[in-house]
Parts: C-alpha cells; sequence; structure tokens
C-alpha cells in the first residue's frame, strides 16, 4: 500500500490562481492542478492508494471552511482515497474546541505552519494546542524547517522543535521535509534519533523553477547520502512519504524513494506501512 502522507489541493474555484500566486513567489513549478480531482489523477498515475491533506489555517477565521470541507472529505475517504487534516491557528483561543470538533469528527490529525502562521514553534499557543490535540489522539505534522517561498524565514527551525518534543512529548508528531527543509545537517545530528516522525515531502530530487530560471545550488534538494545517513539513524519505522503534491511529481518523489537503496522492508514501511498504522487503515 502507498500512503502519500503530505499532499495539498484548494476550492476548485481558486485553485489556479493561488497555485500561480504560490510558485511565482518559491519559484518552485506545480505538478497536480490543485484540486481534489488533480490529485487524484496524479495519485492514479503514480500508484498511490491514499493521500492526506495538509490544509494550513493562515488566519484565526479560516479553520472553519476548511475544517468542514475536511469532515465532508473524510466521510468518504476509505472510498475516494482522499483524507485531510484539519486545520488551526495559534491564535485561536477557542482551540480546545475546534480540536474537540475535529477528533470527534474522525479527523486524524492537524496541520500547522509557523512559518505562514507567523509565530515560532515554541511559541505557548502552539506549545498548549499540541499539548491537547495529543490528548485527544490526533496527529500534529508541522511544517519544518525554511519555507522555499519564504527565504531565510526561521520560524521552525530545530531550536524551536526540540523544545516542543522535550517538553510536550507528542506521541504522534510529524516533522515534514525530513525534519527540516535545508536544515539537514543539524536534523542529522539533533532531530534523527529522536521520538517523532519524519516526512520525505520536498526534500530529494531538484527543485524545478517556475518563473526565474535558478541557479544550480538554488535548485538543491538533500543529497541522496545525507537521506540515506538520516533513515538509517532515525530508523525507517518513523519516516513517512510525503510528496508534498502538488509541489512535487508523486510519480518521481516515488521513484527518487525507490531508487535510493533502502531495503525493501524498508521502502515498505516507509512508503505506505508506516502511515496505514497511524491512520488506523
Ligand atoms: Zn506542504
Amino acid at each position: 500500500m502507498v500512503i502519500d502522507m503530505h499532499t495539498h489541493t484548494f476550492p476548485e474555484k481558486i485553485a489556479g490562481k493561488v497555485l500561480d500566486k504560490l510558485a511565482t513567489a518559491a519559484n518552485s513549478t506545480y505538478f497536480a492542478d490543485g484540486t481534489n480531482e488533480g490529485l487524484r489523477g496524479a495519485m492514479d498515475e503514480a500508484g498511490v492508494d491514499y493521500a492526506v491533506l495538509m490544509p494550513v489555517a493562515t488566519n484565526s477565521q479560516q479553520y472553519e471552511k476548511i475544517n468542514k470541507k475536511a469532515f465532508i472529505l473524510n466521510e468518504q475517504g476509505e472510498e475516494n482515497g482522499l483524507f485531510s487534516f484539519a486545520a488551526i491557528h495559534p491564535d485561536n483561543s477557542n482551540f480546545k474546541e475546534i480540536l474537540n470538533e475535529a477528533a470527534r469528527n474522525g479527523v486524524k490529525g492537524i496541520k500547522l505552519h509557523p512559518v505562514y502562521q507567523e509565530t515560532e514553534f515554541d511559541d505557548i499557543r502552539y506549545m498548549r494546542l499540541i499539548d491537547y490535540a495529543c490528548s485527544l489522539g490526533l496527529m500534529i505534522t508541522v511544517h519544518a524547517g525554511y519555507d522555499v517561498g519564504y527565504p531565510g524565514d526561521r520560524k521552525a527551525a530545530p531550536e524551536h522543535i526540540l523544545p516542543v518534543l522535550n517538553t510536550v512529548k507528542p506521541e504522534k508528531m510529524i516533522l515534514a521535509h525530513m525534519g527540516g527543509w535545508r536544515f539537514w545537517d543539524e536534523v542529522e545530528e539533533q532531530i534523527a534519533g529522536r521520538d517523532v516522525y519524519l516526512d520525505t515531502s520536498y526534500s530529494l530530487g531538484r527543485i524545478t523553477s517556475y518563473a526565474a530560471p535558478r541557479t544550480p545550488q538554488d535548485s538543491a534538494q538533500m543529497s541522496r547520502e545525507q537521506f540515506l545517513r538520516i533513515v538509517k539513524k532515525h530508523g525507517a519505522d518513523k519516516i513517512l512519504f510525503g510528496s508534498d503534491s502538488p509541489w512535487s511529481s508523486q510519480k518521481t518523489s516515488l521513484e527518487d524513494l525507490e531508487s535510493i537503496g533502502l531495503s525493501d522492508i524498508e521502502l515498505s514501511q516507509i512508503k505506505g506501512e508506516n502511515a496505514r498504522i497511524l491512520l488506523g487503515l
């Protein structure tokens, strides 16, 4: 079974515009049209059985609309292959209510994005909502590291992540982008081996430019050697396949992972087995 634990789609009416805006800001092209249907098509092409959407609330009001959609999507998740995490913003003082409602509606986890949410990850507002999410058995996926669209914006670096691991000790937290996009030396040293999941999204291969040309250095993701070292040190049982579709091709992301030199057992854990257990499928 193949499960993509990190994908994005947008409301059909605005998907085109949103993709163009984000792709321009990040100078990183897209590989699906940003709709649920487009993602389904990409999944069929890549042989992905399930994909989990990671919506982000960029202000304290957005959770309502996003989560209503997530609840509806999840009702048919087993049949149509798409699940969605819920969104929440650190400014939400009603976080208990939001998380209770998410759990009641069968949502498996929440997505946080310190850069988009303009809050350092070790902020007390994140800590308390993560602690409460854990008490409800929810997974927590957090964007980790820099964001390609916000160069140098440091809010989800290892120095912000480690206090959360040490203080809150979340059981089912997932650090996106192999623990911290473009913080991979620090991840290898300080985070690999800790009790946390890493997703593989937007970490292997090359970044394909959207607007301006990119230099080879600017297009670089993590090296295959470092990826392998981190997998060995961290343990394949705590690594989850993610593509960040539409920002990477699911098919290419899978091919990159499959050709990197992992054993069959490690591959099957990363490609779906770990996620299957977490999602209870
Ligand atoms: Zn993402």
